[in-house]
């Protein structure tokens, strides 16, 4: 039957009746060809932003695909080492990193440590000194520099939590000169995620270039220069795609014959669009003339509708009956648990399944013990 669910070759229909619901099915294939896609127009170095999607069989994909990996606990690092990723092109990132983190992090020779305060530093050197080791750090700086995204997903204002502020730069290059256990090898810089509009990255990766050049100026060895992820999905139908080849010729028009290696931190756009979830229709029930379908999968299950209002697209397998209004929630016992309001489904029965659309990225691993 054409109007059958396909993911690659595989029939949803097929595995649904072997499986509980809800469970999220991925794409190898959508990947892989975006990973590819990516390579081809960046030209740099991608730190696959471990966060979207810690999935054991996607780390192995991607480590398979040539990717390195960008870290924020170690839980991401292990993860990583056990994927296989080598460990030269593992970062560790993180407003808040303890000293054991820093202490396994450095165990396990990884490219980078970003340092993002003062305190950190002082503390990565102190760790150093107890192992008699010199650690490659990194600067996350803060650019202030105002991605136009959404409040929760900012990441690079000044009033934001991240990273060290380009007027503190003198102050903390001061502190690494007279910190004998650290070397300054990179500095990063990520100022949010669903980022559309080039002419953002554009301003980004201008300041990054004429901080570089600052820090050069200062007889400091830079050698890497991450300039972060935050590569827009769209996650509507008939918008356009996020302008990866304009990105790459604004790279190579910026960047051209820097003496340090270019990375990149890109989560959500590798994995996004690679991931679905299939849920049941556990009820139906009508509250105030709306016809709410409760659904096995919620905030528990997948949080960026109750926490970032994203919408997300749904297709129903039973595509035949009245097109009728419907507003999705899941089992939780909260009235921010909803999936999606006022869509227009096929009628639906109760033990129908749904498939919620493009969750890839920010989608299991944000899903909780939440009741
Ligand atoms: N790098 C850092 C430091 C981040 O905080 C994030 C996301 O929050 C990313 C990379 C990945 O962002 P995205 O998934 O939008 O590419």
């Amino acid at each position: 039957n054409d109007n059958q669910p396909f993911v690659e070759e595989v029939c949803i229909n097929d595995i649904i009746n072997s499986h509980s619901t809800p469970f999220y099915l991925y794409s190898q294939k959508i990947i892989k060809d975006t990973f590819n896609n990516l390579k081809k127009n960046l030209s740099g170095e991608i730190l696959y932003a471990v966060k979207a999607n810690s999935n054991q069989s996607i780390l192995k994909l991607l480590k398979n695909c040539g990717a390195g990996a960008d870290v924020v606990s170690v839980g991401e690092l292990e993860r990583c080492i056990n994927a296989g990723f080598d460990s030269n092109k593992i970062i560790f990132e993180g407003v808040g990193k303890s000293e054991e983190d820093i202490e396994f992090a450095i165990k396990q020779n990884i490219k980078l440590i970003n340092v993002e305060s003062f305190d950190e530093l002082t503390l990565i050197n102190n760790i150093g000194k107890k192992m008699n080791k010199k650690i490659k750090i990194g600067i996350r700086l803060n650019p202030d520099i105002d991605s136009h995204t959404l409040e929760k997903i900012s990441t690079g204002n000044k009033t934001d939590k991240f990273g060290i502020e380009l007027n503190q730069l003198d102050k903390i290059i001061l502190q690494i000169k007279s910190s004998p256990n650290v070397s300054l090898d990179g500095i990063s810089c990520h100022i949010g995620s669903q980022i559309h509009n080039i002419n953002t990255f554009k301003k980004v990766f201008e300041t990054m270039k004429k901080t570089a050049s600052l820090i050069l100026s200062k007889k400091i060895n830079l050698k890497y220069v991450d300039l972060g992820g935050g590569f827009g999905v769209n996650y509507e139908e008939n918008q356009n795609e996020f302008d990866i080849k304009g990105l790459g010729e604004l790279i190579k028009s910026i960047f051209s014959n820097e003496p340090y290696e270019i990375s990149f931190e890109p989560g959500r756009y590798l994995v996004a669009k690679a991931g679905i979830l299939i849920t049941k229709i556990l009820t139906l029930k009508q509250n105030g003339g709306i016809n709410f379908l409760i659904t096995d999968a919620g905030m528990q299950t997948f949080l960026r509708p109750a926490m970032y209002h994203a919408s997300h697209k749904i297709l129903p397998f039973n595509q035949i009956g009245k097109k009728t209004t419907y507003t999705i929630a899941g089992p939780i016992c909260e009235s921010s648990d909803i999936i999606i309001k006022d869509i227009k489904l096929p009628y639906q029965t109760k033990d129908n399944f749904l498939i919620i659309c493009d969750v890839g990225a920010y989608g299991s691993v944000m899903s909780s013990n939440y009741n």
